[in-house]
């Protein structure tokens, strides 16, 4: 039995609620379809999509790898493991003042910025020492 398009849409919602794990779209359908094996790839893609169309979750687009979905909406900077692909919150702190557009950019408007650090996570980092 197919089930319908909103109950689709809440279902992805439900998945990337509190879900700090910042999943990759292949992650979130993997978890879908243990909830609603006759769930297609595209389906949970179209949905990320919306939700982030919606403002309800962001996509984080990666210098490598694929993308991955936040649902903190909150501003805050991202850690990037270039080994295993993963990412982190960082505890930094924001800097709004960036946004500010400096006196030789006139005619700009800065919507947001972003700030990635990229490195190996503890993990990745302990397997590279053992080699
Ligand atoms: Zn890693
Ligand atoms: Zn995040």
């Amino acid at each position: 039995m197919k089930i319908r398009n909103s109950q689709q849409r809440n279902l992805i919602a439900g998945l990337m609620k509190d879900n700090y794990d910042h999943p990759t779209a292949d992650e979130i359908y993997e978890l879908a379809r243990e909830k609603e094996p006759t769930i297609s790839r595209g389906t949970v893609y179209r949905n990320l999509n919306r939700l982030t169309e919606m403002g309800t979750i962001s996509k984080l687009t990666m210098p490598v790898g694929p993308d991955h979905f936040d649902c903190r909406d909150q501003d805050h900077y991202h850690f990037l493991c270039r080994k295993c692909h993963k990412v982190f919150d960082t505890p930094l702190e924001y800097d709004g003042s960036l946004n500010a557009v400096p006196k030789s950019m006139e005619g700009f408007r800065i919507e947001c910025h972003r700030l990635l650090l990229v490195g190996l996570c503890p993990q990745c980092a302990g397997k590279e020492n053992n080699n």
